[in-house]
């Protein structure tokens, strides 16, 4: 099959205004939200531009087609690189974006670069590989968002970059447009079909990732409490059966906490509802100061919190709790300038004593927070095997 360039070029123009103008779309939908769309605009619009000029090139003269058409398409990837920061909430950075483009500008008006098909391949590719490149090096900087696609657009980002810098050693070798040897049969369309599939290809994954990110954005707000920050009941429900099923299988120890804020009805009637939520902040606060990143906290219900500890023995549980009940104990909250001091009680229940059953493991930390309250307050206690299992007493006043 023989494609004419024409119409390849063509095929091009249109996808690439197509795209860039359902990028502004996106981005109209969430304009302070999606920015990245924005930018993602402006590269496929730019690269249209580059492809008008480039088929003009009989009208308009090098200049316009080579030199005006080469600077829209550095000015693209610059763009480019500019969504894959903003998409990971990076400022843009304004110098890469509108230099790259000036130099090969500036390159234009020299007498005889354009007339010099190395010179070009040569710059053209010194510009634009760095450009791609950093598109990939960005979004492999924000790998820890747990999003799947992320990890094909870097691959194919890094690729699209090792393709152009290879014009560079190949310039010699090769013919026009991978190298400044004269254009032969099938090279031009080679050439074009590379960057199309390349196009493409981080299109529907850039879409597929923004739609990863809102998803992964609903679901961790549909598990986490609005006040406090801390996971959700929801959470503790779909994190904690998958955990402590885990470490049986791993014959782990794992730990839990049930943690429950002193006479916070009080606290309340004292400074207002507010203050209360004020307590609950800054008791969240000190607990994650005090646990690992790897562990888990929840807010179970009002003044009511459980701490899920994974790889963690009874007597290590106990020293965090000891620590979490001292430093808030030690804490201060400043309630409209007014200084509240609270405390908490602590309940452990360890799978070392109670096995690795989550509604044993609670109700055994709860028995043993209620045991905290009658022994009067602001201490942590062990559940143990031999506590009596007729349920709740009432807490002493
Ligand atoms: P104890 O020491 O025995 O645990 O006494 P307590 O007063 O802490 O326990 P109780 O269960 O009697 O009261 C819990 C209070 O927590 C009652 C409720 O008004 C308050 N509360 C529940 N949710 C919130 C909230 O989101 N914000 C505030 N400020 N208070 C809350
Ligand atoms: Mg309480
Ligand atoms: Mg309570």
């Amino acid at each position: 099959m023989n494609i004419d360039h024409f119409t390849i070029m063509l095929f091009g123009l249109f996808i690439k205004l197509m795209l860039g103008v359902l990028f502004f779309i996106f981005w109209l939908n969430d304009r302070r939200g999606a920015v990245w769309f924005a930018w993602w605009s402006a590269t496929f619009l730019l690269g249209g531009l580059a492809a008008l000029l480039f088929m003009l090139r009989g009208f308009g003269g090098d200049f316009f087609a080579i030199g005006v058409g080469v600077a829209s398409l550095i000015a693209a990837f610059g763009c480019c690189w500019q969504g894959a920061r903003a998409f990971d909430k990076r400022r843009p950075l304004w110098l890469p974006v509108l230099l790259a483009p000036a130099i090969w500008l500036a390159a234009s008006l020299v007498p005889g670069f354009l007339d010099n098909i190395s010179y070009r391949v040569v710059l053209s590719s010194l510009l634009l590989a760095p450009l791609i490149a950093m598109c990939a090096v960005e979004f492999w900087r924000g790998r820890q968002e747990a999003l799947q696609s992320r990890w094909p657009v870097i691959v194919l980002f890094a690729t699209l970059a090792l393709f152009f810098a290879a014009r560079v050693p190949l310039v010699s070798l090769l013919p026009f447009p991978f190298g400044a040897q004269p254009l032969a049969p099938g090279w031009m369309v080679a050439f074009n079909l590379i960057v199309f599939f390349h196009a493409l290809m981080l299109t529907v994954l850039i879409v597929a990732m923004s739609k990863e990110r809102l998803e992964l954005e609903q679901r961790t707000k549909a598990q986490t409490d609005p006040l406090t920050g801390a996971l959700n009941r929801r959470a503790f429900m779909a994190r904690g059966v998958r955990l402590v099923q885990r470490h049986r299988h791993q014959t782990a120890p794992l730990c839990l906490l049930f943690l429950d804020l002193d006479h916070f009805k009080s606290l309340n009637d004292r400074f207002g509802h507010s203050g209360g939520d004020d307590v609950l902040m800054t008791f969240v606060a000190v607990v994650h100061d005090n646990i690992r990143p790897t562990d888990f906290l929840f807010r179970i219900g009002g003044e009511e919190f459980c701490c899920l500890l994974p790889h963690t023995r009874g007597d290590q549980a106990h020293t965090v709790a000891e620590r979490i009940r001292h430093q808030f104990e030690s804490a201060t909250v400043d309630v409209a300038g007014t200084p509240v001091k609270a405390t908490v009680s602590l309940g452990i229940a360890s799978t070392e004593t109670f096995g690795h059953d989550l509604d044993a493991l609670m109700r055994r930390a709860d028995m043993a927070v209620y045991a905290a309250k009658r022994q009067g307050r602001n201490r942590v206690v062990v559940a143990a095997a031999d506590d009596p299992v007729e349920g709740r007493m009432a807490p002493a006043a």
